[in-house]
């Protein structure tokens, strides 16, 4: 079977490149990372999901002990700790880890109720609107959580601690 033009510069064009395997792997590669190629991965995940493998998949890898053992073990390191309060911010309040920066740069470091150093930071919102009113250290937090949010209240028991006093 003779070859014809185009088949020859093909395979010199394969052998310039570095020959078959790497070449393969290159063209591979920037297929994987093209649209084209990320939404054939994204329907064959799809397929795969739905699939009763998929699922047997799925819950054998939750029911794993030694996924949870790992995860387990991740979680305490700096980095495990620092990703899950990045995930707890973001899941419980839609904060960032800028817009909680940039919260904690605003107070100046400081309880936004009594005004000593935050060294542990509670995130206060409001329980109506989910809205984040500030940061307080856990006193306050607690403090303002007991006294449901009532400012009248805690006028009241500042007013009878100093009477008391
Ligand atoms: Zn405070």
């Amino acid at each position: 079977m003779s070859q014809t033009e185009a088949q020859k510069s093909a395979q010199a064009a394969r052998r310039a490149s570095g020959g078959g395997k790497a070449a393969q792997d290159r063209a591979s590669a920037k297929y994987r990372a093209s649209a084209k190629g990320k939404a054939a991965r994204a329907r064959a995940n799809a397929r795969y999901q739905a699939s009763p493998e998929g699922l047997a998949h799925r819950t054998r890898y939750a029911a794993s002990t030694e996924r949870k053992a790992a995860r387990a073990k991740h979680r305490v390191t700096p980095v495990g700790k620092f990703q899950v309060f990045e995930i707890n911010q973001r899941y419980n309040y839609g904060l960032s880890r800028d817009q909680y920066d940039t919260l904690v740069i605003s107070q100046s470091g400081l309880c936004a109720g009594c005004a000593l150093q935050l060294i542990e930071c509670h995130t206060d919102h409001c329980h109506k609107t989910g809205a984040v009113r500030g940061l307080l250290c856990p006193g306050c937090n607690f403090a303002a959580g007991f006294l449901l949010d009532d400012p009248d209240r805690c006028d009241s028991l500042a007013e009878y601690l100093r009477n008391a006093a």
